[in-house]
């Protein structure tokens, strides 16, 4: 769980993409989502793309979850019209994949000698919830999707996630450990919000 750069996932137990045949677009105390019916035990809310999600298992009605959690709906989504509506003064980069590959290597070799390690794989793939993540094997796996962030949010996430391979936690010694290059890790953390929604929204 903590060992992800920020992304806006509500459930962290995604792992997989399953297909979805059976897409409803409903409305419930004016709230718009989709509801989603997957072969799983237990339904979740999800705002991956900025959208409300209900993911049902079989033949069950998304009502009772949506009551439930409407207050907390209500409040995710004021967050992602505050993030929209900041990311409207937010640029886009075109990055090629090779582009991109090259300005982490780049960015990786100078992090490995400030903090004295290094990653053994870095994969990249598209990622559906977050923006980077490390494994306990050291690998890095990288989202795609980053190749359109400016080169100082990049520069952010690498560094979260190397910082990770040392504190697991989010904690103080972590948070202490960005200080030492990122002063305004709070606002890097909001952008990356934004962008996640820009992106994802397109
Ligand atoms: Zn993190």
């Amino acid at each position: 769980m903590s060992k992800e750069t920020p992304a806006p996932s509500v459930d962290k137990t995604t792992g997989k993409q399953s297909q979805t045949k059976n897409i409803r677009k409903e409305q419930e105390n004016f709230i718009n989502f989709v509801t989603k019916y997957r072969n799983i035990k237990f339904p979740r809310l999800e705002f991956k793309s900025g959208e409300l999600e209900a993911i049902m298992p079989y033949c069950k009605d998304p009502t009772g979850i949506l009551q439930k959690h409407m207050d907390w709906i209500r409040k995710k989504q004021e967050f992602i019209i505050s993030c929209l509506e900041a990311a409207k003064k937010l640029e886009t980069v075109k990055r090629k994949k090779e582009q991109l590959e090259s300005l982490i290597n780049k960015i990786l070799r100078r992090y490995y000698k400030d903090l004295n390690l290094k990653v053994n794989k870095v994969f990249y793939r598209k990622m559906r919830t977050k923006w980077a993540s490390c494994s306990s094997k050291q690998n890095l796996t990288i989202n795609t999707m980053m190749r359109h962030l400016p080169k100082r949010q990049i520069e952010y996430i690498i560094y979260h996630e190397l910082v990770h391979m040392i504190e697991k936690k989010h904690n103080d010694r972590f948070w202490k450990l960005i200080l030492k290059r990122f002063k305004n890790h709070k606002k890097m953390e909001m952008s990356l919000f934004s962008y996640w929604f820009l992106l994802n929204s397109i």
